[in-house]
């Protein structure tokens, strides 16, 4: 039996990079997948189909509501229930505190931190009318030691942290599993402007050496979103190649 059977997932991000991946695995793994981006959903929704799993794309942006609504109908008319939100669409820009626009900073929070409180916001009440539902967000390493140059980000992912385990305790009752995944460094479009030597640097402090892969962080989403996580809630799993324990 395939670990996401009979269950629908709604995707964020999934576009590109980890989200893609995400959505890929779960199609593998049986679940029909919603794929919701600004871009390139269509594209992560016919890969699934075309190996002969469920899969549906809607394009729209994680910080508009209107657009959640849109989501959560059209997952409703194709597929009748939703049981897993995973919210993986995220922004980063390079700044400081000093250099950093206002624009900036509220741009960053929007999609990163407003875009998961939005999903939750909508897909809950949903997960409570079918008696329970599980939800993972991406939160990032830099949400549990500082990196340079991220400060707006940064803030987002601690929030996503602080957030998930307030709503998995507000929702333990209804039986909603709300987790947290943090991934390291990772070989996605998000870190194609990276350098030859800044790709170095990082290397040189992941214990195990080298960028983790989309598909990496794709197994650890797949297990806190199956049954194997019933009884886990309001924990954060990090997926870094040991560079937090470091
Ligand atoms: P990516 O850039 O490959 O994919 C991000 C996807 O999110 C894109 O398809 C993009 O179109 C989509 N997106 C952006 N804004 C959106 C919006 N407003 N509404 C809907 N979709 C939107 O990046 P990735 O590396 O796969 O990142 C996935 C998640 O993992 C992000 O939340 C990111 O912050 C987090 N993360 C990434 C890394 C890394 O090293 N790549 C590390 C830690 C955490």
């Amino acid at each position: 039996m395939k670990r996401l059977e009979n269950k629908v997932a709604i995707i964020t991000g999934a576009g590109s990079g980890m989200g893609e991946a995400t959505a890929i695995l779960f199609g593998n793994e049986g679940a029909s997948v919603v794929c919701m981006d600004i871009k390139n959903a269509d594209r992560t929704a016919s890969q699934i189909v075309k190996a002969g799993g469920n899969a549906l794309a809607v394009a729209g942006d994680v910080s508009e509501s209107e657009d959640w609504e849109n989501v959560l109908n059209a997952a409703l008319a194709n597929f009748g229930h939703v049981d897993i939100l995973c919210n993986i669409a995220g922004i980063a820009e390079a700044t400081n505190v000093v250099d950093s626009s206002e624009e900036q900073f509220e741009r960053v929070i929007n999609v990163n931190l407003k875009g998961v409180m939005l999903g939750m916001k909508i897909i809950v009440p949903e997960f409570i009318k079918n008696g329970g539902g599980k939800i993972v967000n991406m939160a990032s390493l830099s949400a549990h030691c500082g990196l340079m140059g991220l400060p707006n980000y940064t803030a987002s992912k601690g929030a996503v942290l602080a957030l998930t385990r307030q709503v998995a305790m507000d929702y333990a009752k209804n039986n909603i599993q709300v987790n947290s995944v943090s991934p390291g460094l990772i070989d996605t479009p998000m870190n194609a402007g990276s350098t030859p030597e800044m790709l170095a640097s990082y290397k040189a402090a992941i214990p195990q050496g080298e960028l983790g892969r989309p598909e990496d962080v794709a197994y650890a989403v797949l297990f806190l979103s199956s049954g194997e996580a019933n009884y886990i809630t309001g924990q954060d799993l990090l997926v870094d190649g040991g560079w937090c324990a470091h």
